[in-house]
């Protein structure tokens, strides 16, 4: 839901999703609402999936009903138990509670199967052993209408009995399907006969081997919303057209009026983002990603491990809402969301990526300062802290320049600038080793020049972060970007794929160096890097060996630099 504040009073605007809801209340078709969020446990969760976690959940808290999270595993060749758990921890993180709600499509198989035996008894489905590629050949094309099959005049004793040997593991997988007679010629292409069972000798994460078989995705689906007195079924687009199959496996099965109202709407689609759960595994079976919280990953846990929180991803499903067109996001939007809230929480510190030495010869050797600085000038409530400084300090290597433009403030030989809560430093020598390269410079500082102290305000065009060479910690930071180079990564020359697109320079890893306040830091804690963005400690960081990932840079750098 958005606010439009432009009238000067806020004003609510519903998305189409609710103007349904509000109808439906007003109508009295229900009195209470109850949605669910139903993944298929065979992959983890992506950003996709936190925006329909995000309208789930959020309607049921919007209109103090109910949201279920159901496992549609109705594939046990597909699901895991690592990804129900997984699941379970992104929803959770996302901020959402199903309470005693956990619901799984494999605990209504006994039900399923019960219908199906109904469905046949009354003439309704049959046993079809022909191919897989004759019956799909057999289905026609949207402007061709279907074949019947010649199993459909199956006897009902006959087909209870094939069912029967088919449930019992009599027959080979792909041998024999159960399919409902509706209409071959029908212009909706899933209500030619639909499968609604096959047989899958795999053993089911929950159900182990009590069955070998298994209802089809579209069997499954809408009669668990049914079962569970879901009102309003929300999915994405391309289950339109699944809709007046599920209406008609519920008119069969229901003996009341009571429905499931399903209502569509667009996925999300990112820019240099692919979110197809088949594509995302690929990249983690080949292990051009470190697994699926890797943080380039858009996965719940490759987003949570690069430093985002359940706020921004939030505030983002918020901000996109809901529409009944597909179209692209720009990821850009999602960063922002991110950027705009760490501006405002995340504590400031001084870290240094590419370290270039600096001496500063009339400093005395063995002094040593703290001096002052502000945690947040976004939030003075965060306070203050002291920071050390010496006669040796780093700056990033980016800040200097032999040769520098004309419009290049930070350090160059005989420039000024000053230490951010420091001194203002002059640069007096460039020193060099025996082959000519830059090993470190030396420079004088003003002690008139001492943040808070007399010619503190003195004017110089650049000021650099730092850190003191002797406190600071050293740590491995990861400089991650964008995993895909291009927009819509799935858009390749003919014979290529999305792995084409994959950006080769999406890591960098680089040895810098860090205050030392960060050694009391804690995995998962995030921070500004001044002048060069945010920053968190790596679920596997340790006190005596940091690891840092960059979230995202404090600007949005990437259409300037790849133009
Ligand atoms: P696949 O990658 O095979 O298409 P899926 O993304 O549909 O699978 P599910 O586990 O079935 O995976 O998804 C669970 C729920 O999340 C579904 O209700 C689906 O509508 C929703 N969902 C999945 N992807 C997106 C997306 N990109 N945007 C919004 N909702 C999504
Ligand atoms: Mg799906």
């Amino acid at each position: 839901m958005s606010e439009d504040k432009s009238a000067g009073n806020i004003k609510e605007t519903k998305n189409f999703i609710e103007v349904f809801i509000d109808e439906d209340l007003n109508e009295g078709t229900y009195n209470r609402v109850h949605t669910r969020f139903p993944p298929e446990p065979n992959g983890y969760l992506h950003i996709g999936h936190a925006k329909s976690i995000c309208l789930n959940f959020g309607l049921a808290e919007k209109y103090g009903g109910k949201c279920n999270l159901r496992f549609d595993d109705t594939n046990p060749v597909k699901e895991d138990v690592e990804y129900v758990e997984s699941i379970q921890e992104d929803v959770r993180w996302l901020g959402f509670d199903w309470e005693d709600r956990l619901y799984y499509a494999s605990d209504y198989f006994g039900k399923l199967y019960d219908f199906a035996l109904k469905l046949i008894r009354e003439g309704k489905a049959y046993v079809d052993d022909q191919s897989i590629d004759d019956i799909s050949e057999q289905r026609g094309t949207p402007s061709k209408p279907g074949v019947e099959s010649p199993c459909r005049i199956r006897k009902v004793e006959e087909n209870l009995e094939l069912f029967e040997k088919m449930k019992n593991g009599e027959f080979e997988e792909g041998s024999h399907v159960l399919r409902a007679k509706i209409d071959m010629s029908s212009p909706n292409m899933h209500m030619r006969d639909p499968v609604l069972y096959r047989i899958k000798h795999a053993e089911h994460h929950r159900t182990g081997n009590q069955w070998c078989i298994y209802p089809m995705y579209d069997f499954a689906h809408g009669q668990s919303d049914f079962f569970e007195g879901v009102t309003h079924s929300i999915c994405t687009l391309e289950f339109e057209n699944h809709r007046p199959l599920y209406d008609w496996f519920l008119d069969q099965l229901a003996e009341d009026d009571y429905r499931p109202r399903q209502i569509e709407f667009a996925r999300l689609n990112l820019s240099y983002t692919v979110m197809s759960k088949r594509k995302l595994l690929q990249l983690v079976q080949e292990g051009l990603v470190n697994g699926w919280d890797d943080p380039r990953m858009p996965t719940i846990s490759g987003l949570r491990r690069r430093g985002y929180t359940p706020e921004s991803i939030r505030n983002f499903a918020d901000t996109i809402g809901v529409t009944k067109y597909d179209g692209i996001i720009d990821v850009g939007l999602l960063e922002f969301s991110l950027r705009e809230e760490l501006n405002k929480k995340a504590p400031r510190v001084m870290g240094v990526l590419r370290p270039l030495k600096i001496v500063l010869t009339n400093y005395p050797e063995e002094q040593e300062e703290w001096m002052e600085t502000i945690n947040n000038p976004e939030d003075e409530s965060m306070g203050n802290r002291e920071i050390p400084f010496s006669r040796e300090v780093y700056i990033d290597q980016d800040d200097f320049m032999e040769d520098p433009p004309k419009k290049f403030f930070r350090l160059a030989p005989g420039k000024e600038v000053r230490l951010k809560s420091a001194y203002i430093i002059k640069c007096e020598e460039i020193i060099r080793d025996n082959e000519g390269n830059l090993t470190e410079l030396h420079c004088t500082y003003d002690p008139e020049t001492k943040s808070g102290g007399p010619q503190s305000n003195r004017k110089v065009k650049g000021t650099l972060h730092w850190v003191s060479a002797k406190h600071a910690l050293s740590a491995e930071i990861r400089l991650y970007d964008r995993l895909f180079k291009t927009e819509i990564p799935d858009e390749v020359p003919e014979g290529e794929d999305f792995r084409s697109n994959l950006n080769p320079d999406s890591l960098e890893v680089v040895l810098g160096y860090v205050e030392p306040g960060l050694k009391t830091a804690n995995p998962g804690d995030k921070f500004q890097f001044q002048r060069l963005g945010y920053f968190c400690l790596d679920t596997d960081s340790r006190p005596d060996k940091l690891l840092i990932n960059r979230t995202v840079p404090l600007r949005d750098s990437w259409a300037r630099q790849h133009k």
